[in-house]
């Protein structure tokens, strides 16, 4: 079996990879360039199982937002380092280390020198290096918050991205989930349209998703599980206008506070199903966030994939590609990628929250979904060095789940290739439609 393990592993390192799913700047003259290995490899995930290990939070802010040596910095971090490298999280970054840097080992030995041959990469063109000549992308599909040209680049990624690096994807959040009167203003001025009503929040709504397509999105996305549940009930059309309302009461409060938009569960769960009427009419594909939310502390039943049925079935032309395998709902996604056509299973983030649920639920699904349904890869990373990691531990557990199914001879290691260039490519330029050509 390790011979056909390697022969897959190398089969499928040289294949095009379709990254289904990143929050990578939009160009990378965005990226943050007051910054050491330390700040970037800590700016989420890892530093997240760093406190889960007991690391204090002010601590983790010292390391964001202090000048310190790096060497000061390890020091802060290196007990919970060393108890958590082995998480999907902390393997990413010492794959990353190893094969982008040439150092064996994260630790207090080798992050100086780890930490100069980082700052030479914040030098123009490394995005390109890794992600195409590296890591073999064709596309990666960016999530993008806004439609505007000038965008804040440190917290928001914009459509007008590097289309060499990416495809965006539009975020709906501030359409369905308001909840300050600056995203109802950037609504405002996205769309064209005042907001004096109920009746010109639903026009506003459909003009920029309009607007996202014409200028090249190739999917909505619905991160919302981190605010609220995924149940969206049908409420009537005057429930939903007499909470939108509300936020008029908040119009007078000075500009030099932060206006508050009150929006009701209602309000919230009527514009999720305007919006997926207008993606059934047009059959646009719908991102969803499903499972583990990221951070410390968050309510994990919010994100079950099951609270999402009602959507399958009253929105059959809409193509749900449910994200992070649903983790740890991922025998709940399994069912609901069987027994609805329109429900497909995406591995984004997956492969770093757990390598091992990664490839158990990949020999589950092979046993139990068509192959046609299963999208293997997405980043899903803020920085540039975590998606190497992150693929090459994808490409791992792809080649490991495939190899075990060679040894039960269930297929042969033709198919087993044939089946890997589906999963990390073919599928989700098909789901996605994208017109690329390698
Ligand atoms: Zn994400």
């Amino acid at each position: 079996m390790d011979k056909t393990y390697r022969d897959l592993l190398d089969h499928i390192n040289t294949l095009e990879i379709i990254d289904t799913h990143e929050h990578l700047p939009s160009n990378e003259r965005d990226r943050d360039k007051d910054t050491d290995i330390i700040k970037e490899y800590l700016s989420h995930y890892f530093d997240r199982d760093l406190v889960s290990a007991g690391l204090a939070k002010d601590d983790r802010q010292r390391i964001i937002e202090e000048k310190l040596t790096i060497m000061e910095k390890w020091k802060i971090v290196e007990p919970y380092w060393e108890v958590s490298r082995f998480t999907g999280y902390g393997r990413a970054l010492g794959i990353a280390a190893q094969e982008l840097y040439g150092i064996d080992k994260i630790d207090g030995a080798t992050i100086e020198e780890l930490n100069n041959k980082f700052l030479e990469t914040l030098k123009p063109g490394y995005f390109k290096k890794v992600l195409k000549d590296r890591c073999k992308i064709a596309t990666s599909l960016l999530n993008v918050e806004t439609l505007d040209k000038d965008y804040n680049p440190k917290d928001e990624r914009s459509i007008y991205c590097d289309r060499d690096l990416y495809s965006p994807v539009y975020a709906i959040s501030d359409l369905v989930y308001p909840d300050l009167w600056a995203k109802i203003e950037k609504v405002e001025k996205q769309s064209g349209i005042r907001i004096t009503s109920f009746d010109r929040w639903l026009e506003a709504a459909e003009v920029l998703i309009d607007k996202a397509y014409k200028m090249g999105a190739v999917a909505l996305k619905n991160p919302l599980a981190y605010q609220r549940t995924l149940k969206y009930e049908r409420v009537s059309r005057s429930r939903a206008e007499e909470e939108f309302n509300n936020i008029f009461d908040t119009k007078h409060i000075p500009d030099w506070e932060e206006r508050i938009a009150e929006n009701g569960k209602a309000f919230q769960d009527y514009m999720a199903h305007y919006i997926l009427d207008i993606a059934n009419k047009k059959n646009l594909v719908l991102q969803i966030h499903t499972g583990i939310q990221e951070g410390n502390g968050n309510i994990l039943s919010n994100s079950n994939p099951e609270l999402l049925s009602n959507l399958f079935l009253q929105y059959p032309d809409v193509t749900f590609d449910i994200f992070h395998i649903s983790y740890p709902y991922q025998n709940e996604l399994t069912v609901l990628a069987k027994n609805y056509p329109n429900v497909y299973i995406d591995m984004c983030w997956a492969h770093i929250v757990s390598p091992n649920a990664s490839v158990a639920s990949l020999l589950e699904w092979i046993d139990t979904v068509p192959l046609n349904k299963i999208s293997a890869f997405g980043g899903d990373y803020l920085f540039i060095d975590g998606v190497y990691g992150h693929l090459q531990l994808a490409k791992k557990n792809v080649a490991k789940a495939l190899s075990i199914k060679v040894g039960e001879g269930l297929f042969d290691i033709d198919k087993a290739k044939e089946v890997s260039r589906m999963f990390f490519y073919d599928n989700p330029k098909e789901i996605f439609k994208l017109k690329i050509e390698v």
